[in-house]
């Protein structure tokens, strides 16, 4: 039942958020069963206690938390079906004529109470219900009755079991089908049930759930209508915003009272939706309330250094780049020079591709402090990486009085000692290290800038142990990887963006092959025959061990296997992760001088790595890597000017190209493309392929189909924030609470973990 977690935490968060009022709140439960907020409920009609612990399952403890139980999505039964339309196994809705009725009682005492129904338009159906004779006096021979449920076929005829049904006056016209609710269950749990459940509460605690959006704020999150005239149509993928778009007519997003009753008990799709819009804009925006009071609190906590970059310091560091930035590079260098210049802290974030130049705009940052006597703190993720950047500074800033150091794990207590003193009287310039260093308790004696390569997630821990001194440093991060707009504006929405598309100039193209394993001696020819003409190769292999029974062949058999068969002869080295810190550094600098020429490895040399010579990589099991990461990969052989070529072969019996994720990754090489349609393909939860990418928890927005009400909330917020930072005013206090409920440690600073 995993698929229940998510569903159950936000539901736990919610009845918190549910915040009742205390209108209509009597002390006395158990007399007349009045129904309230915290009533029980096994006391709700309909529930009894062995389903209590089926509701429990699904996060929902008390009546209020049914009233948030939203429907997943919505059947449209319309109009009624005729026998023909019936399918086993599917809901239905058929209108008919009592020709029979029959009650039973079996051998074991179980009763059934049967009705059958001539259909009009030809056929029958058969209603029963078991252990409910009360509905022997429900009906009457001729009556008409909808009978809607699931149909099963017995053969002749169909019959539904426990049909909800409704009985027509002679001559009623025939009611409108409305939309059905489909909520989400668990084992045990069946639709009726919850709608049952959901019906019982609604119209006794509707009046008692406080509304939180303000109508100034349902007004604005609203600029157009949804039309109700258009005819129904089944909720689709962009239910919401496309109606919404048709008609240009002001209306507020509904009351919370409506919403809850459109949503629940609709009466057509479009009032769904609009009731789902709210629900939607008001999930989207009480986070993005919390990004903005957060990042709000970021610029205004604590000054920072007025870093001002003279035109004369600008030109000398360009003039250390040795070669012509990109259009993109120098924007993205200005929008550092603005920030810096300014004593409210820096908080952007560099965006681009893979091989795009973000390091570029790191060292600008960098070299922009030290030159106006500030120290600066680069993070890496990993000491491999720490070291590329440091010796990359190094060869840089040669013949410059910038004293430069390293801090990774594997220097001596001695060094590290004598090291954290320097940083601390200030004869350190440039620190680089691993995030896990740099983040303990480091002691700078002037601290104007933070740099955080290939970072997933904001630097919420990172920033909380550097806030001590009187003025904090300026942030820059660098992402690890091209994220959609709409996934950028959620998790890094307390950042500036500053985005690298262009490339660098001169960089030849990626030819990206899908293997099948036919092929593979063929392309290890090709391996060679690239490497004797004086290229560089990686294998990767995402495991070090082999696993058979999950065939998996690990990177140190494919080295084995690679050096005794197709590429005996070659100079051929292995790295991964479980290596210790010298080792590593020493065989990543044999590659890197060109002395090692097939590197296998392990994902290690995903993030980062910059070997231009390198042009050739094969990616084996590659059917097991997330997209993002395949283009990581991939990244580390587009960083010269020879054209590079990659395979990726999936794990024997899979053609590689059933695989959508690698078709994809052979459809483009453009990293924001690909982005986004991993996240059309997998939803934001697995995008980037990790589990921890910050997202929080949603429940009924969608990032990808929610996209244009995600951009209202976020204007929104921000404009909210910066009227009433702390959400102080009165009419703002229901959001205010709901803001800290849910997303209390978004908005306190740094003090997470
Ligand atoms: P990433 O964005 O993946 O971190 P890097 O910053 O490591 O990329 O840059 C990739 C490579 O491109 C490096 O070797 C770097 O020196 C080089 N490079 C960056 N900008 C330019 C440019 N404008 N012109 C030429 N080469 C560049
Ligand atoms: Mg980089």
């Amino acid at each position: 039942m995993s698929s229940i977690d998510p569903i159950q935490k936000s539901l736990n968060r919610l009845a918190e958020q549910a915040e009742p009022s205390t209108k209509g709140q009597k002390a006395t439960p158990q007399t007349a069963q009045p129904i309230e907020v915290g009533t029980p409920l096994q006391f709700l009609p309909g529930i009894g206690l062995q389903r209590v612990e089926l509701f429990h399952k699904l996060g929902v403890r008390r009546a209020t938390d049914l009233l948030f139980l939203f429907p997943r999505s919505y059947q449209d039964i319309a109009p009624y079906q005729s026998i023909t339309e019936l399918e086993p196994g599917l809901r239905a809705s058929v209108i008919g004529q009592v020709v029979d009725m029959d009650q039973r009682v079996s051998f074991e005492g179980r009763s059934s109470v049967g009705i059958l129904l001539a259909i009009e338009g030809g056929g029958y159906v058969r209603c029963v219900w078991y252990n409910q004779p009360f509905r022997r006096q429900q009906f009457t021979h001729g009556m008409r009755v909808i009978a809607t449920g699931m149909a099963k076929s017995t053969g002749i005829s169909f019959e539904m079991r426990h049909p909800e049904t409704t009985i027509l006056a002679v001559d009623q016209p025939l009611p409108e089908a409305k939309p059905i609710p489909i909520y989400p269950l668990t084992e045990g749990l069946q639709q009726r049930h919850v709608a049952t459940a959901v019906a019982a509460v609604l119209e006794n605690l509707i009046g008692s759930i406080d509304e939180a959006l303000p109508e100034s704020i349902r007004l604005s999150a609203n600029p157009y209508s949804v039309p109700r005239t258009k005819p129904a149509t089944h909720l689709g993928s962009s239910g919401v915003s496309e109606s919404a778009k048709d008609q240009k007519q002001p209306a507020p997003l509904l009351g919370i009272a409506q919403a809850l009753r459109s949503i629940h008990q609709p009466n057509t799709i479009e009032e769904a939706n609009e009731a789902r819009h709210r629900f939607i804009f008001q999930e989207l925006f009480v986070y993005q309330l919390a990004l903005a009071m957060r990042r709000h609190r970021l610029q205004h906590d604590k000054p920072a250094p007025k870093i001002v970059s003279s035109p004369m310091i600008h030109a000398r560091i360009l003039k250390r780049f040795g070669f012509e930035l990109t259009r993109d590079q120098l924007k993205a260098i200005d929008d550092v020079r603005v920030d810096m210049g300014q004593d409210v802290p820096m908080n952007r974030l560099i965006q681009g591709d893979v091989g795009s130049g973000k390091t570029v705009i790191a060292q600008y940052a960098m070299l922009n402090a030290v030159a106006s006597k500030h120290q600066a703190a680069l993070m890496a993720p990993t000491e491999l990486l720490a070291r590329q950047h440091f010796s990359r500074l190094q060869k840089q800033l040669s013949g410059s009085q910038v004293m430069i150091e390293l801090l990774v794990g594997s220097i001596t207590q001695r060094e590290r000692t004598e090291l954290l003193q320097r940083i601390a009287i200030g004869t350190v310039d440039l620190v680089v290290g691993t995030q896990a260093l740099l983040s303990e308790r480091v002691q700078f004696e002037s601290l104007g800038l933070v740099v955080i390569d290939e970072q997933h997630k904001f630097g919420v821990q990172q920033r909380a142990n550097l806030r001590e001194s009187r003025l904090v440093p300026h942030y820059l991060v660098l992402s690890a990887t091209p994220i959609p707009r709409t996934i950028a504006m959620t998790i890094f929405g307390d950042l500036d963006v500053s985005v690298l598309r262009d490339k660098p100039p001169g960089r030849a193209i990626v030819h990206t092959y899908l293997g099948s394993t036919a092929q593979q001696a063929k392309w290890w020819e090709f391996v060679v025959k690239q490497v004797q003409s004086g290229r560089q190769a990686y294998v990767v292999s995402p495991r070090v061990e082999s696993d058979p029974e999950a065939e998996i062949v690990g990177a140190e058999e494919v080295y084995r296997q690679l050096s005794e068969g197709p590429l005996a002869g070659l100079r051929i080295e292995l790295l991964h992760g479980r290596m210790d810190g010298n080792e590593k550094q020493m065989k990543l600098d044999s590659f890197t001088k060109g002395q090692t020429q097939v590197l296998v490895a392990t994902t290690v040399v995903e993030v980062g790595i910059d070997v231009p010579n390198a042009t050739v990589m094969t990616i084996l099991d590659a059917d097991r890597m997330g997209l993002a990461q395949l283009h990581q990969l991939r990244g580390r052989i587009s960083r010269g000017s020879f054209p590079g070529y990659v395979c990726v072969f999936a794990k024997p019996g899979v053609a590689p190209e059933e695989n959508a994720r690698l078709s994809v990754l052979a459809s483009t090489d453009d990293g924001f493309r690909l982005a986004e349609q991993d996240l059309q393909m997998r939803g934001p939860g697995d995008l980037l392929g990790t589990k921890q990418i910050g997202l929080p928890p949603l429940r009924i927005a969608d990032l990808v189909r929610d996209s244009e009400i995600l951009s209202r909330a976020r204007e929104i917020a921000q404009s909210i924030v910066e009227q009433d930072p702390n959400l102080e005013l009165a009419e703002h206090a229901k959001l205010k609470r709901q803001v800290t409920l849910r997303h209390g440690a978004v908005v306190t600073l740094g003090d997470v973990g």
